[in-house]
């Protein structure tokens, strides 16, 4: 099969996503939000969207930022801890590495960290000079350690990090961490946090033919839409006139509310609001006390400014 020259690449905005794993049901999940109707099968390699000119590729994490500095494919969604060991990787062994960050997103949130033996002590970083750490990460931890001066020596696993202490393997590791509870079971614990990360879509460091272009542009105001829509509520209540100003006063990021007049009350309106922060039941209650009823908090599917 060539991917590379027939007409589908130039025409087809070519994605590729994890096959399976951290990343894959909320990009799933967002494409589908989107308009992006990706066929059932995990299988294949390459899918067909049926509704939109866009192919999808699942692949492993790993390979994504290459895929994508490589010109294989438009556009990637990876986790940035992949991505920026990829560069520094690729930078090593001199191949290209150029993308452009189309946006960032705001799912895989995770953060890497060291973790030594629950009983070892520690004083900081520089605890680690000369110590054996496991990592799957080698050029991310050297970054860090090396901007303090500290030297240590890697060793190179790609799964299962946490039983390298308890195997002999190593004094320390660096490893994902998400809530800790791996860690813990591990009889390890985090000391320090070298690197935050969330999932990103990158492009390639090229312009696209124009086809490819404006199904971009058709698709970009669509993920911006979700992502906004699902930090956002729609909040609705009756109010008394006399404390409008107050109640605005403590809807949180809240954009200018739609008054609307109640059949048969002169003195009570309803107000419609979308806001763009988490409205909390403290919030609730002081406009219950300011005299607002009725108070609805809907969530919101879909958002185009
Ligand atoms: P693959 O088979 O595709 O190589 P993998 O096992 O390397 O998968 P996953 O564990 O599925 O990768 O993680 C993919 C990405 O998800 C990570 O690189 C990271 O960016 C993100 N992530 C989010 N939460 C976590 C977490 N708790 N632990 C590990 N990674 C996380
Ligand atoms: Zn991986």
């Amino acid at each position: 099969m060539s991917m590379v020259n027939n007409d589908a690449s130039r025409s087809r905005l070519r994605i590729a996503i994890q096959k399976s794993g951290r990343l894959t049901d909320d990009t799933e999940k967002l494409f589908k939000n989107c308009g992006i109707k990706i066929n059932e099968s995990r299988d294949h390699l390459l899918a067909h969207v049926e509704n939109l000119p866009i192919d999808i590729l699942r692949v492993r994490d790993d390979d994504i930022p290459g895929l994508v500095m490589d010109h294989v494919v438009d556009w990637g969604i990876v986790g940035q801890n992949v991505l920026e060991e990829t560069m520094m990787q690729r930078k090593v062994d001199g191949m290209p590495t150029g993308f452009r960050e189309v946006m960032k997103l705001n799912y895989g949130d995770c953060r890497l960290s060291v973790a030594i033996p629950q009983e070892k002590e520690w004083h900081g970083l520089a605890d680690l000079e000369g110590c054996k750490i496991a990592t799957t990460y080698p050029f991310l931890l050297k970054r860090k350690l090396s901007e303090q001066g500290i030297n240590f020596k890697p060793v190179l696993l790609t799964g299962s990090v946490e039983v390298a202490p308890r195997a002999g393997l190593a004094d320390a590791i660096c490893d994902l961490v998400c809530t800790g509870a791996t860690l813990q079971a591990n009889g390890l614990r985090e000391v320090d946090t070298i690197y935050e990360s969330k999932a990103v879509l990158i492009g390639r460091d090229q312009d696209l033919f124009p086809e490819k272009q404006a199904i971009a542009d058709l698709i970009i105001p669509r993920l911006k839409g979700v992502m906004a829509a699902r930090e956002s509520k729609y909040i609705m209540m009756n109010a008394p006139k006399a404390m409008l100003q107050q109640i605005k006063a403590i809807l949180p990021g809240a954009e200018n509310p739609s008054i609307i007049e109640l059949e048969g009350e002169t003195d009570r309106v309803a107000l419609h609001v979308v806001s763009r922060e988490k409205l909390f039941w403290e919030t609730m209650e002081q406009l219950k006390a300011l005299g607002a009823s009725s108070i609805l908090v809907v969530p919101i599917e879909k958002m185009l400014d």
